[in-house]
């Protein structure tokens, strides 16, 4: 048995987020002929640092935090991805995450591998003095594989600009100049790119446009339902609303609200002020996240964390389309019923890389210490998801295969063209 067929076979049937990526890429490596020197690179992560390090909190005690960072691969160009801070992340998710984003940035074509980070707590619970001190300790003890050249953080869920500016000024302090290369997703007025908030939630909304023309379906006047009413979810909610989408439903980690007729977006973000959450707001009924993903609706936007859409919910999804705001929203399982009843998914790795688009440009602004208007930003970012779409839905058509099998089509050919030209080092 060759080292490749060992390596799959043996490979855990536990099903978590690393697992089930690494199964899609044996699919995938197969079926495109990839060799199996890059398939075997590719279904493990380059570089994988863990760290445990103390805090002293506000009440003098010291607690000690777990954290990681993951390069999963950088033969197109520097290591990019966000970092999560989370009470449950797992060193699997974080690699999973680190696959995605090496995936997502081929996919768009733009010249960046994938990385990820992680830190396991709640930074709900920690005070801004903790969340700061917890920010630099973690930056200085990643700081050995992170860089403006290497590896480029930036936000994902729990961390925002704030933290990134602390990861910024905490390296910088360290050269003893400032980087503005080293993360994106920054405040404005620290070299952060206009529009980099919005991009996320902006590129689901042009493909949610895009797949939406693909089936004869206008935004104006389609039912929306969107999961998770943070950076991604809410953007895309508004971006919708403003097309003249009807959002029926929105949801975050505490349940859902829906309402028919259409909820006022506006309000519920006050009401999501002033309360901490969506629900028990008065103009729409209460429901679950798992009510909200059967919504009868026209398009269904996950946009909170992995493996919502499930085999145990996948059959009650009424949508026609599911733009895949958050990374790894449906398992395997799921994906296959999804298919069977003919549902559209644009994937995770297409559907919600407008943030690295735009990270990728405040990186470029950054370096060249130039920057653009978000006019500027916003028609860039529409050209190349645009270009990235149609490139996907061309090869779904051509090889008779999903959205998600032919992005992972296009972008493990990208990556594993460049590793085949690069060569093995010595
Ligand atoms: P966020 O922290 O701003 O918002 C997350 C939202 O999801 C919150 O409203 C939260 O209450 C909700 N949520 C959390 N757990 C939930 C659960 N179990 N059920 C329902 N809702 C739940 O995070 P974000 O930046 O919007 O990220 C959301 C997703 O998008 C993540 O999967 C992230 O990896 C992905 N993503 C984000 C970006 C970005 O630029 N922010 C880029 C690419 C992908």
């Amino acid at each position: 048995m060759s080292d490749r067929k060992q390596i799959v076979a043996s490979q855990s049937k536990v099903a978590n987020s690393f697992v089930m990526v690494q199964q899609q890429i044996d699919a995938i490596c197969e079926k495109i002929k990839i060799s199996e020197t890059c398939h075997l690179r590719l279904r493990e992560c380059e570089r994988e640092l863990t760290v445990h390090f103390p805090v002293k909190m506000d009440n003098g005690q010291v607690r000690v935090f777990t954290g990681y960072r993951i390069q999963h691969n950088d033969s197109r160009g520097p290591a990019k991805g966000g970092i999560r801070y989370h009470p449950n992340v797992t060193l699997d998710d974080t690699r999973a995450l680190a696959v995605l984003m090496t995936l997502k940035s081929a996919v768009v074509n733009i010249p960046y591998g994938g990385a990820k980070g992680a830190v396991a707590c709640n930074p709900k619970a920690l005070s801004q003095n903790e969340l700061e001190k917890l920010t630099r300790r973690y930056t200085s003890e990643i700081s050995l594989l992170i860089g403006p050249e290497k590896d480029i953080p930036a936000p994902d869920i729990g961390t925002n600009p704030q933290v990134m500016a602390w990861i910024m000024d905490t390296y910088s302090m360290n050269k003893g100049y400032s980087v503005l290369g080293v993360v994106t997703g920054k405040p404005i007025e620290l070299g952060g790119s206009r529009g980099r908030y919005e991009a996320t939630g902006r590129g689901c909304t042009i493909c949610a446009r895009l797949a939406g023309k693909h089936l004869g379906i206008s935004l104006n006047g389609a039912k929306v339902a969107v999961q998770g009413f943070g950076n991604v979810g809410l953007t895309a909610a508004k971006l919708l609303a403003n097309e003249g989408s009807r959002i029926i439903g929105v949801s975050d980690s505490k349940g859902g609200i829906c309402n028919p007729n259409g909820l006022n977006l506006e309000k519920v973000v006050r009401h999501k002020a002033e309360t901490g959450s969506v629900i028990d707001f008065k103009d729409a009924e209460n429901i679950t996240n798992a009510e909200l993903i059967g919504l009868q609706c026209d398009i269904l936007i996950p946009a909170a964390i992995e493996h919502q859409i499930h085999e145990g919910n996948a059959t009650s999804v009424k949508a026609k389309i599911i733009v895949e705001g958050a990374n790894g929203p449906t398992t395997t399982e799921a994906a296959k019923i999804l298919r069977e009843n003919r549902i559209f998914i644009v994937p995770d790795i297409l559907a919600n890389a407008g943030g690295v688009v735009v990270s990728y440009f405040e990186w470029v602004q950054g370096i060249q210490s130039f920057f653009w208007s978000e006019e500027e930003v916003n028609h860039q970012l529409q050209t190349v998801m645009d270009n990235a779409f149609h490139e996907v839905l061309e090869i779904s058509q051509r090889e008779k295969v999903d959205m998600s099998e032919a992005a992972y089509m296009l972008a493990i050919k990208r990556i594993a063209d460049t590793m085949e030209i690069r060569g093995i080092f010595p």
